[in-house]
């Protein structure tokens, strides 16, 4: 599955107010990547950071959901989730460059 495929699917199941869909989705992403977070935190507290089976497909899981609210944020914005990934790699690729990758700011 590419990238347009995946985001095309993501539209069918995406169930939400569209008069709220900026919220909704800003909050979505910012809940699912706690999620994310949550599982980390909890490898540290019970599994002594050690990342087994289990909960390595779990934040597979996780990191989809993660995958889905982006997909449709970008959507919302009227870019492909090919154009958010080409931006990104553009960008780092441009801060590698100038020697600016290690830190911090929006405009490097
Ligand atoms: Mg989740």
């Amino acid at each position: 599955m590419d990238f347009d495929e995946y985001q095309k699917e993501t539209a069918k199941t995406a169930i939400y107010p569209k008069e709220r869909e900026d919220e909704y989705l800003a909050l979505g992403l910012a809940s699912e990547a706690g999620e994310y977070a949550g599982r980390v935190k909890k490898t540290i507290r019970d599994k002594g950071g050690i990342i087994g089976e289990s909960e390595r497909e779990a934040r597979k899981y996780e990191l989809g959901d993660v995958m889905w609210y982006i997909a449709r944020s970008a959507d919302q914005l009227g870019y492909s989730l090919e154009e958010i990934a080409v931006a990104n790699i553009e960008k780092l690729r441009e801060r590698q460059r100038k020697g600016t990758i290690n830190g911090s700011g929006d405009n490097r």
